[in-house]
């Protein structure tokens, strides 16, 4: 090994930077991560399995995803004038925007939201720009207006609902962002099996905006699937910055066979959505806890009379893993986010909170 020091070889935004933080979660129950608690069942999987002794493993992947396209295309109801593209996740989907702008772009979000949207930028060397949001969470209109304004940003991420606040901002609002903007406006609506609405077909109205989702949180968190729909000019481009084979014969194939079971998955969500309403209740009844509505698969809430750090601490003594996101934006002070598992494992965290609250 050479005693040089080769990082220095790296940019500074990526040496001073630190990698995405995953904790090891073995032996808790995780409720840190916006997964979908239940699983496919044995009748799906027997299926799945016989799928699989089909693959030619040793061949490329289809570069054109056939097949994909055509279940995604009906399964989501994709307005037939938008193009797609998929990424593994939609995170790389983001990065696939964030590499096609020209150099210098801006990329403007409200904050506090995803990460990724800032992390990314940082590590193109693009400027990111982040208006903050009211206290309550709700959209500064005339703050976004009059930065969108001074910046004329290339892209702009709206996480709708956003993630780490569980809140879906008035559609009138985005229509007024996308308005506003000459830049690409992203709806990013990762949580949308949670939501009420979403502007998939509002999108043929605007073509300076692209609908983002993903199967993650819909309970194919492992698998890695994300699809961006707009305008097909823009797509094309896309499409060049795109790897040929980033979505793996594996993955094509799994997800066309659960596009063809989605009811699975429907049913499982709107479990979730149950036990979410029956958490924000509970939650709602502590006297020391501030809590927000939520339209995605996970609350936000705030603890007023302990630090955000001493629960998320003893929840970890109690083998429970939540997100403590109370640094990551002056907003956030004393948040904590828990994400909706099994009516058994919601119950649990429920009760211990509440005894750590006594304490
Ligand atoms: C989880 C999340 C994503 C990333 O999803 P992947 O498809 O798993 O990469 C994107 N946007 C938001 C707002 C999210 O919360």
């Amino acid at each position: 090994m050479s005693d040089k020091n080769l990082a220095v070889l790296f940019k500074s935004a990526v040496i001073d930077s630190h990698a995405y933080h995953v904790p090891d979660a073995s032996g808790f129950i995780k409720l840190d991560a916006m997964e979908n608690p239940y699983s496919l069942n044995d009748e799906f999987k027997q299926l799945w399995f016989d799928a699989l002794n089909h693959v030619e493993i040793n061949r490329y992947p289809d570069a054109f995803l056939k097949e994909l396209v055509t279940s995604i295309r009906s399964t989501f109801n994709i307005p037939i004038e938008a193009g797609l593209v998929f990424g593994n996740g939609s995170d790389e989907l983001i990065q696939i925007l964030l590499i096609a702008l020209r150099s210098n772009a801006k990329v403007m979000s409200p904050v506090p939201t995803f990460v990724m949207y800032q992390y990314l930028s940082n590590m193109l060397g693009l400027r990111f720009i982040g208006v903050p949001l009211n206290e309550d969470f709700s959209l500064n209109i005339p703050l976004m207006l009059e930065e969108i304004n001074e910046h004329q940003p290339e892209i702009i991420f709206l996480a709708w609902p956003n993630n780490p606040t569980g809140i879906a901002y008035p559609k009138e609002e985005l229509i007024q962002i996308i308005q506003a903007s000459v830049g690409l406006v992203i709806i990013d609506e990762a949580y949308n099996a949670f939501a009420d609405d979403s502007m998939l077909d509002a999108i043929k109205d605007y073509p300076n905006a692209m609908v983002m989702r993903t199967l993650s949180k819909l309970g194919l968190a492992g698998l890695r699937l994300g699809f961006l729909a707009g305008d097909q000019s823009l797509i094309s481009e896309l499409e060049k910055v795109r790897m040929p084979y980033n979505i793996g014969t594996l993955n094509q194939l799994t997800v066309s066979l659960v596009c063809k079971h989605i009811d699975i998955l429907y049913k499982q969500t709107e479990l979730i959505r149950q036990q979410r309403n029956v958490m924000l209740n509970q939650l709602q009844q502590l006297e020391t806890v501030e809590v927000w509505t939520s339209n995605t698969n996970f609350i936000l809430f705030r603890v007023t009379d302990h630090s955000a750090n001493e629960i998320h601490e003893a929840l970890l003594e109690n083998k429970i893993l939540i997100k403590n996101v109370s640094m990551a934006h002056p907003l956030l002070k004393g948040c904590l986010r828990v994400t909706i598992g099994t009516e058994n494992e919601n119950k649990t965290f429920v009760n211990v909170l509440k005894s750590i609250l006594r304490s």
